[in-house]
């Protein structure tokens, strides 16, 4: 059972720490007890910000003795509620915010080994620096934390060509809800010795093990890069695309995001600096990345044979090509620039999904006309990674309605759209994970084997449940 913190308690965290990195004010700890979408708003008698594994072993040492309850936050980007405390007053907030260090870039490894709090933007420009690309990249990257990349097992734009987050660790540095450290730092490519524990961590969003540091996987840089925003009639003709391009650009198709219409007007009006690329609408858009590991001109000729095959069978309506690098910037800041360009437009309620990838045309037919029949009125705004089968199903508001009324029908309006996923045996958390805001709905999709293996897991690392308690399980 777990217990609120004494004051006594409360005084030996301090002590950990030094009295500089253990918040208390109302004003200090706001930035750590609130989340972007506004959900999950939360209490806290302290945020804790170690400096140290050997701080963080002594805190969870003594949270578990106590039973006091920890919640290890990262950057605090995540979107469903996994790192901000609930409203009870009683979870300490222990932040990885000051462990930043990049420890070392083995350039010729190919490895980079690295803090839980460095920031995924400081990781891919440490990678650059020694001409080696570290590829995770998503739109939060110039504010979300490593560790909070790793416990979440992080998707993004580049999954496509070089897998989740999980395919990029090497190894991790774990503190374990009572206080012992695994060093489970390798760097090997190939290690076949029992249970890969490590890969319990990366997705385990918390609940099992503070992430305090890892050796992450390297890759060349390419040499060469072109961009294309292509107008497209419809998601079977994306889709279409996709299986060209996969097959003439193989691995050096690097990037391939779907995004509608409605998202490109959106983007115009709320996005600063950002401008439609082409001449005419389209009700559909594709950006398309190919790298190279020769040239700019390499990856120019791929793309430009593939578009030219593609206008030829009828699958391209139009397309601009980046002529520049801040031309391919600013396509690219047009597709991550989607998600915040919503919250202007009033309530959007969201689902993370994915489906077969071959699926995703009839899903989304399907889907959209479910919710247009549910709410007249409301706007969809699917987009996302084609190439992986996921689509961020946000649906806006009806124009002019009632934000509060609307998101109201969150439950259902999910209920809805999650019974289409299933049916096509798709995901309800392609890559956000499941945190508080779909808890309750994860024995539906797992199943009882699942769930008691979970929970056996749970049990085994954290027998007092002190580790972010009420997420995931
Ligand atoms: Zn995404």
């Amino acid at each position: 059972m777990l217990q609120p913190p004494s004051p006594a308690l409360l005084a030996r965290f301090v002590a950990i720490v030094g009295p500089a990195h253990a918040l208390t004010e109302a004003h200090a700890t706001e930035p750590y007890r609130t989340e972007q979408r506004e959900r999950f708003p939360g209490a806290t008698p302290m945020v804790l910000r170690p400096g140290s594994a050997h701080e963080v072993s002594q805190i969870l040492a003594l949270a578990n003795e106590a039973r006091v309850a920890i919640v290890p936050q990262s950057g605090n980007t995540g979107l469903v509620g996994g790192q901000v405390p609930d409203k009870s007053g009683n979870e300490i907030v222990l932040s990885l915010d000051r462990m930043t260090k990049i420890r070392a870039v083995d350039a010729e490894g190919y490895t980079l080994t690295v803090e839980a709090g460095a920031i995924l933007a400081d990781v891919q420009a440490a990678a650059e620096h020694a001409d080696r690309l570290f590829p995770l990249s998503l739109g939060a990257e110039g504010s979300c934390r490593i560790g909070g990349n790793i416990s979440s097992n992080a998707g993004g734009t580049a999954v496509l060509a070089y897998g989740n987050t999980r395919e990029l660790v090497l190894g991790v540095e774990v503190v374990l809800a009572d206080g012992r450290i695994w060093e489970g730092m390798g760097s090997l490519r190939k290690d076949n010795t029992g249970y890969d524990l490590k890969q319990l961590f990366i997705g385990g969003e918390g609940t099992l093990g503070i992430v305090t540091a890892a050796v992450l996987k390297l890759f060349p840089r390419p040499k060469g890069q072109a961009v294309a925003f292509v107008a497209i009639a419809d998601p079977a003709a994306a889709l279409s695309l996709f299986n060209l391009a996969r097959d003439r650009a193989g691995h050096d198709l690097t990037g391939f995001e779907l995004m509608p219409r409605i998202g490109m007007e959106f983007v115009v009006k709320h996005l600063s600096g950002a401008r439609d690329p082409l001449a005419a609408p389209s009700p559909w858009y594709v950006l398309m990345e190919i790298s190279s590991g020769h040239s700019d001109e390499a990856a120019s000729a791929t793309l430009e044979d593939i578009l030219a095959t593609a206008f030829e069978a009828g699958v391209v309506a139009d397309a601009a090509i980046a002529q520049s690098l801040a031309d391919r910037k600013a396509f690219w800041h047009i597709r991550h620039g989607m998600s915040e360009v919503q919250k202007p437009e009033g309530g959007s309620i969201k689902h993370d999904v994915s489906v077969p990838v071959a699926q995703v045309p009839a899903f989304l037919t399907e889907a959209v006309a479910a919710v247009e029949a549910f709410i007249p009125g409301c706007r969809p705004v699917p987009f996302g990674h084609l190439g992986d089968g996921n689509i961020h199903f946000n649906v806006s508001q009806p124009i002019g309605a009632d934000k509060e009324s609307y998101l109201a029908r969150w439950e259902e309006m999910n209920a809805l759209v999650h019974g289409i996923v299933g049916r096509y045996h798709g995901s309800i958390s392609a890559e956000h994970g499941i945190g508080r805001l779909k808890r309750d709905l994860l024995p539906g999709v797992k199943g009882e084997v699942a769930m008691s293996l979970m929970r056996g897991i749970k049990a085994a690392f954290d027998p007092n449940g002190i580790l972010n308690p009420g997420k995931v399980l």
